[in-house]
């Protein structure tokens, strides 16, 4: 394999990685050890939001800020330790006199606004099970969650609730109580305010009864493939939030942290809350939408010391021009990673060269509830490359039996992305599915549906998912080399491949490419891209065709929707929509 390393350049007073050296990691490992660094409450209990805030104020950290919350006007609020403490034992006492308890979902549909995170760890100390919406879902994507989740409980602002839930409440009977965050006094019968409910709630409240293997999170999957799966997650998954939070993102104590996915998916809440709050970091929350000036301002003016965003932000930002970030004081930065989808070789680059900090990519999915595989930032950066294996976590390149099993494949060779069963973040079911869970685990692996390859230095190399890659002329093609190479151009930028069934070659590679700013479609241009990516792939896996399209089709956590191409393409029905970036059903 082609490939050539860079490696991250320390600036003069950074403190050394939390990972120093991998393979004695590894090799000392335990999660018991892990375990054994968090509080555990009586009777071997343990919560996270316990975890996340509690434990930090006994510690006497309680004036450290928790939390710098941006509003989309410009507003700016703090929250400490020892405030998100407070506030979150309120919400736990609310619950408990609306009698919620163990088990119990409550779901959150609104921006990042500071009720959101108020609501998730008041939730989970309650002992109830915390579902996060996306707030730009239609009504049809919010009543089957909600149905789907049973939540009995559903805090939202009035906007919201008038728009989406509040004509189709006959259909949700376990809905018992809405809690609007900008409603005044009692709105009407089952609609409450949340805020004057919460006034009359004290401050204070006993640790947290649950257990490790209590149910704490319940995350819907993006939609990429297919209808979105209900992944279950267990208070146990804190192990693994703080473990990856300290040795993939060098999260440390008052770090100021940015992730910039939307608590509505499971980034959002493992990273955008739970890991950076267990490991005693200032988290950044900005309400607005992307929009390359304001993400600049802000890495400067919050000083921004650890970033962790996704490729479809890096493209934007790539597609803004690296104009926009000249001039803007990026010292702060110690490290920047991305998750969510591949990350193109381009994308890494072009961080070192206009912010000075390489992108270092991860991997994991909704399912794995924490990153499995990092470019961690003692590590050389092989572009292109996931990176390595979480210490603790066990992968390999696999292939399926007939019988069952499964048989493990060497190193270079191509087959399915699988870990050894058993991190504390593994999901522990899909929500109403036990048979699919099932299917998910052969021989004590996890079977991921990802297709990738691990080389013999033992990073993994992401292909494509199972769904996505296509056979050609007797060659297994997976769209991320082929975008990868549309990406180098410099016209480029986007692309999503898919194949497209042909009598002689069963499928031929098609290109979707979307054009940076300043540049035109054009009949000479489509040639100078198929020219292009031949000489780089060879004949049998360059595209055949290639089409120009203003913009991919996304799902709302900005992933490229390769079915959707694929559906448009032949002409067949397109399956579940309910995710789709663009679709009829969003109303914001
Ligand atoms: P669904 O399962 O509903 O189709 P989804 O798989 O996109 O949606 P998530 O759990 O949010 O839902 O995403 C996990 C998937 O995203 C991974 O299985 C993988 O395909 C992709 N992904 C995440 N990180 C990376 C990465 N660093 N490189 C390549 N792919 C990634
Ligand atoms: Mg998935």
């Amino acid at each position: 394999m082609d490939w050539k390393t860079i490696r991250k350049t320390a600036k003069p007073g950074e403190p050394a990685p939390n990972l120093i050296d991998y393979a004695a990691a590894r090799a000392s490992f335990s999660w018991e050890a892990a375990r054994a660094e968090l509080e555990r409450l009586p009777g071997t209990g343990l919560n996270i939001a316990y975890e996340a805030t509690d434990r930090h104020v006994y510690a006497g950290r309680g004036e450290i800020v928790a939390l710098i919350w941006l509003g989309k006007n410009g507003e700016r609020q703090t929250f400490t330790y020892a405030e998100l403490a407070r506030l979150s034992n309120r919400f736990a006492n609310l619950l408990e006199r609306l009698g919620i308890g163990k088990g119990d979902r409550v779901c959150a549909l609104a921006g990042r606004i500071p009720e959101l995170y108020a609501t998730a760890l008041g939730t989970l100390k309650a002992g109830a099970v915390f579902c996060p919406l996306f707030s730009a879902f239609g009504p049809e994507p919010v009543r089957i969650r909600l149905s789907k989740s049973q939540a009995r409980v559903l805090v939202t602002t009035k906007a919201l609730y008038e728009r989406k839930v509040r004509h189709q409440r006959d259909d949700l009977p376990d809905l018992a109580q809405v809690l609007l965050t900008d409603g005044d006094g009692l709105v009407e019968p089952g609609v409450s305010s949340f805020h004057a409910l919460l006034a009359e709630e004290s401050d204070h409240r006993s640790p947290p009864r649950t257990l490790p293997e209590d149910m704490a999170l319940l995350h819907f999957t993006s939609g990429t493939t297919g209808a979105p799966k209900g992944a279950i997650h267990v208070h146990d998954a804190v192990v693994a939030h703080r473990l990856t939070g300290r040795l993939a993102l060098d999260l440390r104590p008052a770090d100021i942290y940015w992730c910039t996915a939307d608590p509505g998916w499971v980034t959002g809440v493992s990273y955008g809350i739970v890991a950076p709050l267990v490991n005693g970091a200032t988290m950044v929350v900005d309400e607005a939408e992307f929009d390359a000036r304001r993400w600049y301002a802000i890495l400067e003016q919050e000083r921004v010391n650890v970033w962790y965003t996704a490729p479809t932000a890096i493209r934007m930002l790539m597609k803004a021009g690296a104009e926009a970030a000249r001039w803007h004081d990026l010292s702060a930065l110690r490290f920047a990673a991305s998750v969510g989808e591949p990350l193109n070789p381009e994308g890494v680059l072009w961080g070192r060269d206009v912010l000075s900090q390489p992108f270092h990519d991860t991997w994991w999915q909704t399912e794995t509830g924490a990153i499995m595989i990092a470019n961690y930032r003692s590590q050389a950066i092989r572009p292109g490359s996931m990176g390595q294996p979480l210490p603790g976590v066990e992968a390999a390149i696999i292939r399926r039996r007939p019988d069952g099993g499964i048989d493990r494949l060497s190193p270079g060779e191509e087959g399915e992305l699988a870990l050894r069963a058993g991190w504390p973040s593994m999901f522990r079911g899909y929500l109403n599915d036990e048979e699919r869970y099932r299917r998910c685990f052969a021989d004590g692996w996890y079977l991921s549906g990802d297709l990738a390859t691990q080389d013999t230095d033992g990073y993994f190399w992401f292909v494509g998912r199972s769904d996505d890659v296509i056979k050609t002329s007797g060659h297994m093609v997976g769209p991320f080399e082929v975008e990868n190479v549309l990406m180098e151009h410099l016209a480029v930028a986007e692309a999503g491949m898919i194949g497209k069934p042909d009598a002689f070659a069963g499928q031929i590679v098609k290109a979707f490419v979307a054009l940076k700013p300043g540049y035109t479609a054009s009949d000479a241009l489509r040639k100078e891209l198929l020219g292009f990516a031949r000489t780089r792939l060879g004949p049998a896996v360059a595209p055949r065709e290639l089409e120009f399209v203003a913009d991919l089709p996304k799902t709302r956590s900005g992933k490229i929707m390769r079915r959707l191409l694929r559906a448009r393409e032949l002409g067949l029905p397109p399956g579940d929509l309910s995710t789709l970036e663009n679709d009829e059903t969003k109303e914001d």
